[in-house]
């Protein structure tokens, strides 16, 4: 499959619904594959430590999430189709995992927080099979790993935020028997009502980062990073774009 390399991070350059509907693959037949959607802060974690950079690299599905890696893929002239945000990925997926007989298991955020996003998702795709949630403030991965596989999930979403949910994923992922892992960091927290989306005009300008920042100005230390992270894209020299 074509990878696009964006300062040493490749990422799949496909549409949503090709994405989702490999993912639909890897939930049937995967073993432990997981799924990443970096932003330009973690593609600047990947360039300092070797150990992440190896972890995103071993994901099956590397989706461009945010605008920063967009405006990155133009500025290296080598453009990304366009944007797969986490969150609509996920919904892409569980359209398609809705009546097929696989299993979807919520793991991450609060206590009480992945129960009611699981009720709101049962209602909004029926036929979607919920088998297990937790939270995502656990001390040891035994016990999560243990309830994963009774439950017999094929497919889990992993909300601990970045890089947690990536690191976790690699280590854990395969013993905890599902077929498939994705990392969505704090879509659980949408699902569940108790954290609100940009407006609809936002997200199609592009402008999803700034709404985020309005609701949560401590946000700021990390977007701060990103007109830096388009300089280091226009001076970037490597051997071009196509890596596999
Ligand atoms: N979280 C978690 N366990 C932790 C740390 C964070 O479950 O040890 C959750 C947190 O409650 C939130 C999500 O991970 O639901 C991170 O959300 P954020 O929007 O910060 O995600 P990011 O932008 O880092 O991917």
């Amino acid at each position: 499959m074509k990878k696009t390399d964006v300062m040493g991070v490749a990422f799949d350059d496909m549409t949503m619904d090709e994405a989702a509907d490999r993912a639909l693959a890897l939930a049937k037949d995967g073993a432990g594959a997981y799924v990443v959607t970096p932003n330009p802060e973690l593609v600047l974690m990947a360039q300092k430590d070797s150990a992440y950079a190896k972890t995103l690299a071993g994901a099956a599905l590397t989706l461009a999430d945010g605008i920063g890696i967009i405006y990155a893929a133009k500025l290296l002239k080598r453009p990304l189709t366009g944007r797969v945000p986490g969150i609509d990925f996920a919904g892409a997926l569980m359209e398609r995992l809705a009546g097929s007989g696989l299993k979807l298991y919520l793991l991450g955020a609060k206590p009480g927080v992945a129960e009611r996003a699981a009720a709101n998702l049962a209602e909004r795709y029926p036929g979607l099979d919920i088998c297990g949630t937790r939270d995502g403030y656990f001390q040891e991965d035994g016990p999560v790993i243990r309830d994963i596989r009774k439950k017999e999930a094929d497919v889990v979403f992993v909300c601990l935020g970045a890089p947690k949910q990536e690191r976790w994923m690699e280590r854990n992922g395969a013993a905890a028997g599902a077929h498939l892992l994705v990392g969505l960091g704090g879509s659980l927290d949408v699902f569940a009502g108790t954290v609100q989306r940009a407006p609809g005009w936002m997200q199609k300008a592009g402008l999803e980062w700034l709404y985020r920042l309005a609701k949560q100005p401590s946000r700021i230390g990390r977007m701060a990073k990103l007109p830096g992270f388009l300089v280091k894209a226009v001076f970037w020299k490597d051997k071009g774009g196509e890596v596999a």
